[in-house]
């Protein structure tokens, strides 16, 4: 059983990743490596004056990666809900999750299938927090929105649905908040 299961290896799916697996804890990122940002280059990236798309996603895997998320390279066919969490298939494997955070993109159809509201707008419907109306089922960047697609909004969904999963977790909000006595010394 893994704490995390997020689908989708984009900005909202590495940035949840991230934010999951720097907490300890235990995060599996999917991705079938169809990421809009193969397209883009970012110069609207706070603190990032220019960035390739493949550039920022290569950075973004390794910094996941580095925090203890497990990145596998399949395509999510089916969530559902199961016992205590969910059960993640892919065409192999099977993963129990406590909780999922979708990260798809444009494809919302694992939202659809797992039953989640959808606005008027044909969009998968959360919280601020970005949790669906499927208790610990969260749905992050472009799959919530209409339009306004950017990297960094994404980016921040998944920070903002971990962070709801963390402060869940602990029983208090919580803040994943660093000082400069945190760097550790080269
Ligand atoms: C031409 C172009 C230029 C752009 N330029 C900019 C720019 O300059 N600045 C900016 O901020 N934004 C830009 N964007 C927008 C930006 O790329 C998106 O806002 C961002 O990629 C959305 O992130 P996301 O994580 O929601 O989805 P995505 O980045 O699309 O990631 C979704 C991921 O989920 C994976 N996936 C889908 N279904 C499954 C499944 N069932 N199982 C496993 N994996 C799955 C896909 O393969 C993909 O890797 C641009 C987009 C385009 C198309």
């Amino acid at each position: 059983m893994v704490d995390v299961a997020v689908v989708g290896g984009g900005p909202a799916g590495l940035s949840a990743a991230l934010y999951a697996a720097k907490n300890d804890l235990e995060t599996v990122v999917f991705d079938t490596d169809e990421s809009w940002m193969h397209k883009a280059h970012l110069f609207n990236y706070p603190a990032v004056r220019s960035v390739s798309g493949d550039e920022f996603l290569a950075l973004a895997r390794g910094q996941a990666r580095d925090r203890g998320a497990d990145l596998v390279d399949a395509e999510v066919t089916s969530v559902e809900e199961s016992g205590e969490g969910f059960a993640v298939a892919t065409e192999d494997d099977e993963y129990e999750a406590t909780y999922v955070v979708l990260a798809t993109g444009g494809d919302r159809s694992l939202a659809e299938d797992l039953g989640c509201d959808f606005t008027d707008e044909d969009v998968v419907d959360v919280t601020l927090d970005m949790e669906t109306s499927v208790e610990n089922v969260y749905a992050t960047g472009a799959m919530g929105r209409p339009e306004k697609w950017q990297a960094v909004i994404a980016a921040g969904d998944g920070a903002a649905a971990v962070l709801d999963i963390l402060s869940k977790e602990k029983g208090e909000y919580y803040h994943d908040f660093d000082m400069p006595s945190d760097v550790p010394e080269l």
